[in-house]
């Protein structure tokens, strides 16, 4: 044992530092067991002065320090590399809910709570947290706001940042910065909350923070619209701002090859239509409306649409279950394309309004630099995301397609270059972004990351490898 490991063992109880293989796997292991990495050791603290300790303690050994939150990170950000020489810093123990100001509509919260326990003390505290992401049951908020997570309320609410006032944040020295501030309007000099969310760790380690919450709407609607193509559903959204304002929460698209996909891999959920159709929106209604009055709305806002021929077809949700199956279609998407095999993703973002050209284009720049390729898109529309995902031709196996990652990924990238788009929309950078980021960044916005990194970490050791 390490003068090292038994100074960390002396900060936080020996049970709480991990270090025997077995112990260590799904710590070092990436969400989608495409890489495992080495760590020295596992850290698990319970507490902001307990995180302190052991960053001081890094920093006087040199030793990297890897933050994790729930591991369901996309982009190998929360795992070590193959050096064994940097900790994993797991928050997990910080999950206390500090306080909740239902006057302020503000919830202090540590940073290893878990989403969907943060969403439900919001509940009882007879408020809304409206972050919504399909890995809610195991992310934590740390993550969260490390990676400014969006999801499927984002149209509404905005994404993590947005719904974030305060951090308290343990600087890569080890000192404590308590910005927990509940506040709306704060301009006094630079945003270091700013800063700390969307950095993947590599600047400092969020320990808790201050979050937004919001009315619970009294209804929500859901309705599942079959359209012919993509500028039929850019149409739609328009169309249904138009009808029902700030309403409009939700607004997901996925194709027909989504959905079959869906219903070949999880074949007890029930059909919504008997037909298939070229593309699909679902969209969601919340509204401080009675239940009648938001699916009158929505009701009014389809029919039009279906009247003048911009939508095929319709099924507005009559019961929470046919509500609860639409979203769990939505949400079965990922887990359906993982098991009909590998597939090469982007999580990219455009402005709405070029979203039909990028596809259209992009598209047909596929088909011909790789015949019959097939194309796995869905996404949250309504904020300009598309998870645009690209699967080999039928006749190809996985393994010989996933050898053009580089090429397909130069396609797609320009092209959303080209349309004014991002590579990373909410999955962030980590490691597996990093050298496209290079390729997109101009080199002034490159050297602008740079300098920040060098301020708030003097010696790299906040995760290190990753973004930058
Ligand atoms: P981790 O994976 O543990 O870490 C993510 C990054 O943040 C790492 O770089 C890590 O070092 C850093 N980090 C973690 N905690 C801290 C901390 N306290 N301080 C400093 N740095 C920290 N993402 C979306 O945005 N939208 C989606 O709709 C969405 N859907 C998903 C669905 C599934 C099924 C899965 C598996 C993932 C999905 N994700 C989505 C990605 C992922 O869930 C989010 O990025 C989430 O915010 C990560 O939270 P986490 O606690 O798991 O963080």
């Amino acid at each position: 044992m390490s003068l090292f490991l038994t100074l960390c063992q002396q900060t936080i109880g020996a049970k709480h530092v991990l270090s025997k293989q077995d112990e260590m796997q799904t710590y070092v292991s990436d969400w989608r067991q495409r890489e495992v990495g080495k760590a020295l050791a596992i850290l698990i603290p319970s507490n902001t002065e307990e995180v302190a300790a052991l960053v001081k303690l890094c920093a006087e050994h040199q030793i990297g320090i890897v933050p994790q939150g729930g591991n369901t990170g996309l982009v190998l950000g929360s795992i070590p590399d193959q050096s064994g020489t940097c900790v994993v810093l797991s928050l997990r123990r910080l999950n206390r809910i500090r306080s909740v100001d239902t006057s302020n509509n503000t919830m202090t919260v540590e940073a290893g709570c878990l989403l969907a326990e943060v969403q439900g003390a919001a509940q009882q505290a007879g408020r809304l947290y409206p972050l919504s992401l399909a890995s809610e049951g195991s992310c934590t908020i740390g993550g969260n706001l490390s990676t400014n997570a969006g999801g499927t309320a984002v149209l509404r609410y905005g994404n993590a940042r947005e719904l974030c006032l305060g951090l308290e944040v343990v600087t890569a020295t080890g000192e404590i910065w308590n910005g927990l501030r509940g506040l709306r309007k704060d301009n006094t000099g630079y945003d270091l909350r700013d800063l700390y969310i969307g950095a993947e760790g590599t600047l400092g380690i969020i320990t808790a923070a201050v979050i937004k919450l919001f009315p619970i709407p009294k209804s929500e609607v859901t309705a599942l619209v079959a359209l012919a193509d993509v500028n039929a559903a850019l149409k739609l959204l328009s169309h249904v701002q138009d009808h029902t304002g700030a309403s409009l929460t939700g607004f997901e698209l996925f194709s027909d090859f989504c959905l079959h996909l869906v219903y070949k891999h999880f074949a007890e959920l029930p059909k919504i239509f008997e037909s298939s159709y070229p593309q699909y929106v679902l969209l969601e209604l919340a509204s401080a409306e009675t239940q009648e009055h938001t699916y009158s709305q929505l009701e009014f806002a389809l029919e039009a649409a279906l009247q003048s021929g911009l939508i095929i077809d319709v099924v507005i949700a009559n019961s929470l279950s046919q509500s609860t199956s639409i979203w769990k279609m939505r949400e079965l998407i990922s887990s359906a394309q993982a098991r009909e095999g590998k597939n090469i993703k982007h999580d990219i973002s455009l402005p709405v309004s070029q979203i039909g050209e990028f596809i259209s284009q992009t598209d047909a720049l596929l088909q011909t630099a790789f015949p019959g390729c097939r194309m796995l898109s869905f996404g949250h529309l309504g904020d300009g995301n598309l998870h645009y995902n690209v699967s080999p031709p039928v006749d190809q196996l996985d393994s010989d397609f996933l050898l053009e990652q580089a090429a397909v990924n130069r396609i797609v990238h320009d092209s959303v270059h080209l349309h004014h788009g991002s590579i990373s929309a909410e999955h962030g950078i980590g490691t597996l972004k990093k050298e496209e980021l290079l390729v997109y960044k101009s080199p002034l916005e490159m050297r602008l990351m740079q300098s920040i990194k060098t301020a708030l970490d003097p010696h790299q050791l906040m995760n290190p490898g990753k973004v930058i």
